[in-house]
């Protein structure tokens, strides 16, 4: 097996277990691997420190797979740590009862660039790096196995492939579509879940609670629900007993599942929703020059900064819609703001809403800070990296 060799003093950050050894680290590699290939890492004194999968095209040099250098990463091994993963989504009794939900997060379950969701019974797999990408077959095993799920869809197709050297790859890998849409029961709501056309693996899981929440909150409030996708927030908010619920998308596909959505919900009061396909940024000051009023909004927008390069415009954006949210609330109101913008720490996002209910000339206190999910465990040694975050805020 090729040898990884780091440059002195270059071990530290592997030392407290964190899992990506850059390009600025290494010193050479002693011997062949091709992508995806597992090599042994050593410090510059050759001690050995872990195995990792190579992935030369990326700053990224190298993922560990385990930091027991003794540890043999074959099919065995694969079907452990799947194993283990799914385990600990068994004995989580909040997800209980769930039949979506993520498997398989990737470096937080010690399986770095594999990401696997399930759907009721259909599992979808995501490999974002070479190092799965060489286990494609060992990891299908392993989840058939872990979950008795046959039907497998993969959905390579994220952005951040490229960086690996990785073209996209999708297509059933086991099993075969099914006849019908397929469709999860969320806290008591029917949703539609493309898994082929969706986004990320067909559905937004990490939001699972936060929607939940969202459900204790809305009895009797006039809802705005911003960058609504499938409807997700906006019909746990009828289930809720909102008084309406208008929720926006630019996407027409997004709001015409949503729609179906809704009619594969009868025990929601169709009348009181209504969709718009628009942009948020331009719907909200739509809205505020309408004298239109709100008592809860939810603000949940895509990535608008990918990684901290991006953080200066992305705080722009997000302290725009923040502003016209709080403008828009009626006294009392509340605010759900979320990022999942791995360039911003939940400490600047804080100060961006912050900065937001000034320019609105708002007072505002936080309620609660909303997070993800269980099934989408944190790694301890990163930092936030793409983890959602969010606000609940009450205004005066
Ligand atoms: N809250 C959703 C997930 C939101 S994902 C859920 O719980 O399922 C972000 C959504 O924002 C996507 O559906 C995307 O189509 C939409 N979007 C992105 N930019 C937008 C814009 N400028 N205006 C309106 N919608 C936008």
């Amino acid at each position: 097996m090729a040898q990884l060799v780091l440059l002195p003093g270059k071990d530290r950050s592997l030392a407290r277990r964190h899992p990506w050894i850059f390009a600025a680290a290494v010193e050479k590699l002693s011997g062949r691997a091709r992508p995806g290939d597992t090599v042994d890492v050593v410090a510059a004194n050759g001690r050995p420190l872990a195995k990792a999968a190579w992935s030369p095209e990326s700053k990224i040099r190298a993922r560990v797979w385990t930091f027991d250098p003794d540890e043999i990463v074959d099919d065995a091994f694969f079907k452990r740590h799947i194993q283990a993963a799914v385990e600990r989504r068994q004995q989580t009794p909040e997800l209980r009862g769930q039949d979506g939900l993520r498997l398989v997060h990737g470096e937080s379950d010690g399986l770095p660039g594999l990401i696997a969701d399930r759907y009721g019974d259909t599992i979808v797999l995501q490999l974002t790096a070479t190092g799965p990408e060489k286990w494609r077959q060992a990891i299908i095993h392993a989840l058939q196995r872990a979950t008795g799920c046959a039907r497998i869809y993969e959905r390579s197709d994220s952005h951040v492939r490229r960086l690996e050297g990785l073209l996209p790859v999708t297509g059933w890998v086991s099993g075969a579509a099914p006849a019908e849409r397929l469709c999860i029961v969320e806290n008591g709501v029917r949703m539609q879940v493309d898994v082929v056309a969706g986004h990320k693996t067909g559905f937004y899981l990490d939001q699972r609670d936060n929607r939940l929440l969202t459900r204790t909150l809305a009895a009797d409030r006039a809802t705005l629900n911003g960058f609504c996708y499938t409807g997700g927030f906006s019909l746990q908010a009828l289930a809720g007993g909102a008084r309406s619920v208008l929720s926006i998308d630019s996407s027409g596909p997004a709001l015409a599942t949503a729609i179906d959505n809704l009619a594969l919900n009868p025990q929601l009061d169709a009348n009181r929703a209504e969709w718009r396909e628009a942009d948020v940024f331009t719907e909200l000051r739509a809205l505020k020059n309408a004298g239109q009023h709100f008592d809860l909004i939810i603000l949940d927008p895509p990535k608008f900064a990918p990684s901290a390069s991006h953080a200066e415009r992305a705080a722009r954006a997000y302290r725009d819609i923040n502003a016209f949210a709080f403008r828009l609330l009626n006294r009392g109101g509340l605010l759900m703001s979320y990022s999942c913008s791995g360039g911003i720490s939940s400490e600047h996002f804080q100060r961006i809403v912050a900065d937001a209910a000034l320019d609105a000339g708002r007072g505002a206190r936080i309620l609660r800070r909303l997070a993800a999910p269980p099934d989408h465990p944190v790694a301890l040694h990163f930092s936030e990296g793409e983890y959602l975050k969010g606000l609940l805020c009450q205004v005066d």
